[in-house]
């Protein structure tokens, strides 16, 4: 019987003990979890109703981290579609949004509920309030709380929204081993920019294209609804460009946000003209300039912006004020000064060193038969399902592993 204890009841952890426990292989499992029940952060991805997985999921562009490519195999050997059929001939059905999956019930307990039970039913031992600070090895055999383990699977996630179990724990257990742990750092968060213009757009949301610059130069783009902050910007294309932000913001770096990508420079300037030239009321100021195209704040705090006077008579503005306002409407530049933290990041950038694991296994290059998954390790993916895939492919991978390893 190949005894494994798998540290984490999270995603991956859940689906790893199931992949297990359904080979053909005499494996039993035992999962270790710090918390009161497992899955937590599942119940809250995408905002409860858990965006499983995306279309472009195994799309290796899509993911990041020391080693760009590490994921491909993994990814390639158990696809977003792999995922799908699996959960389909399991009873679990899929809805879908644009690129992105949702189960069809659109709760994210469904998920949760079916890794937990079909765990349960396989005979996986769940043992809850359990954090693993030290695992030992001797004789071949890893020692954890006592027990004795032929394999270890370290799934205990990375350290962001640690209210939700993963508190970066499991990279300390890693480092008893020896492996090392790149550099941390929040992402898929809000990022803080210089607040003059954000705090009055406070509450707002539009449509935009983000484009990050470090040094001047471009490094991301993302197209999505954008909603404005106190603090600075959110929503998902600020979601999928705070990764940069949270490595570069001492780097000169900043957020150009284009509010009509459809439309030239010119062609807005003759909007703007065409208001002019037909004013819809009167008398007409710059407050209400571009209330015919843009949502009405979002174009007041344009034109000043621009430092133009909002009361003034848009009869007064000159043919080079015109412009500029076209410009920015198109180049509305915020100074990024940060990202909001691992609190209220919901994934981790950095982790375990993937030189140091095998990219076909996860079983570690140091030490045999300890193996890790999930988001512990140095890979992560943009918003939008890509996690997930992650934590199932990179579970499925080493569930392969263990059973098919040679008692
Ligand atoms: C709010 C939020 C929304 C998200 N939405 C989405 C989404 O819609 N789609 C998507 O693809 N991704 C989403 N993600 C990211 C995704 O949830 C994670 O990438 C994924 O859950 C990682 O799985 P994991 O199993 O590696 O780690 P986790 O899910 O973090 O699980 C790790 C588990 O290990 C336990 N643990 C940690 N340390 C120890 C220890 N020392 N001993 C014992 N147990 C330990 C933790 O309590 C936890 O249960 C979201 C994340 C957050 C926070």
């Amino acid at each position: 019987m190949k005894k494994t204890a798998i540290i984490g009841g999270g995603a991956s952890g859940l689906f790893c003990a199931i992949m297990l426990l359904e080979s053909d292989s005499p494996v039993q499992v035992t999962i270790f979890e710090k918390m009161n029940r497992v899955g937590k952060k599942i119940l809250a991805t995408g905002n409860g109703r858990c965006n499983i997985t995306n279309e472009n999921a195994d799309k290796i562009d899509r993911f990041y981290g020391e080693n760009p490519i590490f994921p491909k195999e993994i990814l390639q050997n158990f696809t977003p579609q792999n995922l799908i059929d699996y959960l389909s001939k399991s009873g679990l059905i899929l809805r879908k949004e644009n690129d992105k999956y949702y189960p069809f019930s659109e709760q994210a307990g469904t998920v949760l509920d079916f890794l937990r039970l079909k765990c349960e039913i396989l005979g996986a031992k769940i043992l809850v309030n359990n954090k693993i600070e030290r695992i030992k090895k001797s004789n071949g055999k890893f020692i954890i709380n006592g027990q004795e383990f032929d394999y270890v699977v370290i799934a205990s996630g990375g350290k962001s929204s640690p209210h939700l179990g993963s508190d970066g724990s499991g990279y300390k257990l890693l480092e008893s081993f020896n492996h090392k742990i790149t550099p941390l750092f929040p992402a898929i968060t809000q990022i803080k920019t210089e607040n003059k213009y954000t705090k009055q757009l406070k509450g707002i949301k539009a449509d935009a294209n983000l484009s990050i610059f470090v040094k001047n130069a471009l490094i991301r783009t993302d197209f999505g609804q954008v909603l404005f902050a106190d603090y600075g910007i959110s929503g998902p294309p600020a979601f999928q460009l705070s990764q940069v932000a949270a490595k570069n913001y001492n780097n000169n770096c900043y957020i150009s946000l284009d509010f009509m990508p459809d439309f030239s420079v010119k062609q807005i300037k003759n909007q703007i003209y065409k208001i002019i030239k037909n004013p819809f009321t009167y008398p007409i100021t710059a407050e209400n300039l571009l209330t015919l195209m843009l949502n009405k704040r979002l174009g007041q705090v344009i034109i000043k912006f621009c430092g133009i006077n909002i009361n003034q008579d848009i009869y007064e503005l000159s043919d080079k004020n015109i412009e500029e306002i076209s410009y920015k409407i198109k180049n509305f530049k915020l100074k990024v000064t940060g990202v909001n933290g691992f609190n209220n990041a919901q994934i981790t950038a950095g982790g375990a060193n993937t030189d140091e694991f095998d990219s076909n296994t996860l079983e570690s290059k140091l030490v045999n038969n300890l193996y890790a998954c999930g988001e512990i390790l140095d890979v992560n993916g943009d918003c939008g399902g890509f996690n997930l895939q992650w934590a199932f492919s990179s579970a499925y991978a080493v569930s392969k592993a263990i059973s098919g390893d040679a008692e």
